[in-house]
């Protein structure tokens, strides 16, 4: 799943207009951001295998650390805590920690069986949306649209950047979300973990826009 954590991200404002959409965005795909590192670091493994599923041709092989059930736990708790310790805001920590754990629920429901439960353990879970493109475009784009709707309810852009911003960050989403899809797989996996650093960009761009919007 791609950007459909960003739409959980963008729907948070909802749920606590507080944080900058940069650290809801940072929250809700924390994880991703966690893994290339992994990869890079060779602690994770990922393989490029076309067919694997309808949707992605990624083989993830290994990633315990990234993306077990308890390691996502951990994460999130972490997550709220370390935020909680600099904002002190015990809402705002909860919410984040929510949407850290949420990209568990979310990536459960489109990946094959391939989401380990703990690490150390063989157990692997997931309910395969994957299998069927139009399936996980349908639900992954709803829940980007939702996001996108629930962010631009609650906000107002103060300027013209707060507008341009947040409908550049919305077409850049789509366009990278349609090439994934409908373009070539990767070169090789270790590609992966350094295209996979990029995300780096999104979370600054949330940050960008949210200075430019206000809540009502
Ligand atoms: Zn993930």
């Amino acid at each position: 799943m791609f950007i459909g954590h960003f739409g959980l991200g963008l729907a948070a404002k909802k749920a606590d207009a507080r944080p900058s959409l940069g650290t809801l965005f940072f929250a809700s795909q924390f994880i991703d951001l966690l893994w290339p590192f992994f990869l890079i670091l060779g602690i994770e493994h990922v393989e490029v295998e076309p067919g694997i599923s309808a949707f992605t041709p990624l083989d993830f092989v290994y990633y315990p650390f990234s993306h077990s059930l308890l390691g996502v736990l951990f994460w999130a708790l972490l997550f709220g805590a370390v935020y909680y310790l600099i904002k002190k805001n015990y809402k705002a920590s909860i919410v984040l920690g929510i949407l850290v754990f949420s990209h568990w629920i979310l990536d459960l429901i489109t990946h094959i069986p391939d989401l380990p439960l703990f690490p150390g353990v063989d157990t692997k879970a997931g309910f395969g949306l994957w299998n069927s493109i139009p399936a996980t475009i349908i639900v992954e784009a709803s829940i980007f649209f939702a996001g996108v709707y629930f962010y631009m309810k609650v906000t107002k852009a103060i300027n013209k950047k707060g507008i341009y911003t947040l409908w550049g960050l919305i077409i850049f989403l789509l366009i990278i979300y349609v090439m994934n899809i409908f373009g070539p797989p990767p070169e090789s996996a270790e590609a992966i973990g350094y295209v996979g650093l990029s995300q780096w960009l999104i979370i600054a761009w949330g940050y960008w826009i949210d200075r430019n919007r206000k809540t009502e």
